[in-house]
């Protein structure tokens, strides 16, 4: 048997092209352009290349796209001030702050000042409590994902058996609850979950969320499991060349086991970026007091 491959190059991009056209059509009927506003501190070249793709795939939506850089030893106060402006501004809608931040700026504290209404990666307390408690909320991007890639293998993913591997704001903790919101039984997994191996084999649906290197072997997979591996893990090139991306799947081994699985790269990443646009479109709509757009 061989693994179904999801491909979300393809689904990120009919995704950004439903974004797009609902984004001429508030424009056209409302008067209403989008804006996202990026804040880059530092220059971490990973965070350069995301901040890069996040400001062209904005434009490329008919979105306005807002950039700003500070400097690498920029002040906790400076950057709060900047997110107080943005706060303010009408015509931003979106604000996201590319972390990691460098050393001596307080993330907690930062993400607690963006205006939750703005807060399109999802993480201000607000948001995270609101889809905790199951209600509406802006759901970090990566695992909004995740769950439009597993809806493009099952149509229902109620009653299903989930495991989610990893259980940080970013990624565990919001996938589980929008797994939860889907009706799926969800397992959570970390550093101190034993026997790993014999849990991830029960699950139909298993989430790798851990940024450890093809941790997930072939083995543990249930026969016909869907796996969508969010791991991004540079890997040294043999030759010194450019380094290699690996998930947090053995992924030759679990195409053998499983029933569909996302590859690396190619999977969640094409996804983030492009529920980063859901994101700003819904939010949008909701400071300006429209309906929910149809994506
Ligand atoms: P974190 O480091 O914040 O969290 C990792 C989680 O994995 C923790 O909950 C940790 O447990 C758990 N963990 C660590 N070791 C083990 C182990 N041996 N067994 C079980 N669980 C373990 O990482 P992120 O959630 O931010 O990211 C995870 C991965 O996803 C990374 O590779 C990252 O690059 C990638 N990523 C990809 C994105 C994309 O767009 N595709 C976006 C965001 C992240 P504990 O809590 O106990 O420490």
């Amino acid at each position: 048997m061989t693994a179904h491959i999801i491909d979300g190059k393809a689904i990120a991009a009919g995704l950004r092209a439903r974004v797009a056209d609902e984004v001429a059509r508030v424009k056209h009927a409302h008067g209403l352009t989008p804006g996202l506003a990026v804040v880059l501190v530092g220059n971490d070249p990973a965070s350069e290349v995301y901040v890069r793709s996040k400001h062209r795939e904005t434009q490329a939506a008919g979105m306005a796209s807002f950039e700003y850089k500070l400097a690498a030893d920029a002040s906790q106060d400076e950057l709060l001030a900047l997110i107080a402006r943005l706060n303010r501004d009408a015509g931003v809608h979106g604000i996201l702050v590319q972390l990691p931040l460098p050393k001596g700026l307080r993330t907690e504290t930062i993400i607690n000042a963006i205006d939750p209404a703005k807060d399109v990666d999802g993480l201000h307390p607000n948001n995270a409590g609101r889809l905790a408690g199951g209600f509406a909320a802006l759901a970090p991007c990566t695992p909004l994902g995740c769950i439009i890639l597993t809806k493009s293998v099952h149509a229902s993913l109620e009653g299903l058996n989930a495991i989610v591997i990893g259980r940080s704001n970013l990624v565990g903790r919001p996938l589980l609850q929008l797994l939860l919101n889907e009706n799926a039984t969800v397992t959570i997994a970390h550093s101190r979950t034993r026997d790993l191996p014999q849990l991830t084999a029960r699950a139909d649906l298993v989430y790798a969320a851990v940024g450890r290197p093809e941790m997930v072997r072939g083995s543990w997979i249930k026969p016909g499991a869907t796996v969508i591996d969010v791991g991004i893990n540079r890997l040294p090139a043999a030759d010194g060349g450019k380094p290699r991306l690996v998930g947090d799947v053995a992924f030759k081994e679990a195409l053998g086991v499983a029933g569909a699985i996302t590859p690396v790269p190619g999977g969640v990443g094409q996804m983030t970026v492009a529920c980063l646009l859901v994101n700003t479109l819904r939010a949008a709509c909701a400071i300006a007091g429209l309906p929910k757009p149809a994506v």
